[in-house]
């Protein structure tokens, strides 16, 4: 089948996919991820405060791992924390070796990986964060995503190694985006996820749409005012911004909508201060 012309071209959808390592320790890895990325056709790596610091991205080993990738790996961006890595970005995936009781909604990797690219071809910036060799993620950076993807490996040995998981993903992801080329349907369980989604003439623009981190600002304001409610306890707060940040990673904010609650959270404030 040839392009057609509604088709969206294959780079915008695979520059739009970030992929992120957060506090990774083996500079190793780190090559080997760029070069995971690279085959699959990403470019995009960002290291969140890699142990090597700076000098990861001129290490012996990162370079010989990251072979014919060494220009993703030179082109890598050190950002201080997972708020810096998201900036920008509307749609995250968190990768975590073991099971959360809590968190974003689960999805399986091929499911992801199609609702990322649905993401994706609407003009949003999409990430992958993964966890660091020794802890993984925490519960607080898995909350920071809107899914929680769990690679089903062996049950009894489900650690896969950092860069082979990179590997895993941007494979499927890979996939998502040459389907979605070729106007195949993205399988079932993706396409019940993304139902609510906009679409058509309720498109909205990708500056429209809300991005994780201004929804983290947006939450942050939100629990100031519950704690001025007297609403959530600081000192016993439960579940309770877990349980909101579930919610809202559950739906596809905008960016007015983000703005409705932070005036509520403001209001909130101010009533509060007057009193
Ligand atoms: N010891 C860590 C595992 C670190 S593996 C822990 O207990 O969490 C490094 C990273 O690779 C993980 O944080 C995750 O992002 C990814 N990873 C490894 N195995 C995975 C799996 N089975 N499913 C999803 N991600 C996985």
């Amino acid at each position: 089948m040839s392009q057609s012309a509604a088709a969206i071209p294959s780079p915008r959808l695979f520059d739009q996919v970030r992929f992120v390592l957060n506090e990774t320790s083996h500079p190793g890895n780190v090559g080997s991820a760029a070069r995971a990325i690279k085959t699959m056709g990403f470019g995009q790596l960002v290291l969140v405060a890699p142990r090597a610091g700076e000098a990861v991205l001129r290490d012996p080993e990162a370079a010989a791992l990251a072979s014919g990738a060494d220009d993703v790996l030179a082109n890598a961006r050190i950002v201080p924390d997972l708020g810096a890595a998201l900036q920008g970005v509307n749609w995250a995936v968190a990768l975590s070796a073991r099971s959360r009781e809590y968190g974003p909604p689960n999805a399986e990797p091929r499911e992801s990986a199609a609702m990322a690219v649905q993401h994706a071809a609407q003009g949003e910036a999409v990430a992958f964060v993964f966890g660091s060799e020794r802890t993984g993620l925490s519960n607080t950076d898995v909350e920071r995503c809107n899914a929680l993807v769990h690679i089903p490996a062996n049950p009894v040995y489900s650690s896969l190694n950092l860069s082979q998981a990179v590997q895993l993903i941007a494979y499927e992801v890979r996939m998502a985006c040459l389907a979605r080329e070729r106007g195949e349907a993205p399988p079932v369980a993706a396409a019940v996820a993304m139902a609510s989604l906009p679409s058509g003439l309720d498109a909205q623009t990708p500056e429209a749409l809300a991005t994780r981190d201004d929804v983290e600002g947006m939450l942050s304001h939100l629990e100031r005012a519950l704690v001025d409610l007297d609403f959530l306890d600081p000192d016993n707060p439960k579940k309770l911004m877990t349980r909101l940040r579930r919610l809202f990673a559950k739906s596809h904010l905008e960016r007015e909508e983000v703005n409705i609650l932070r005036g509520i959270a403001k209001h909130i404030l101010e009533r509060k201060r007057r009193h």
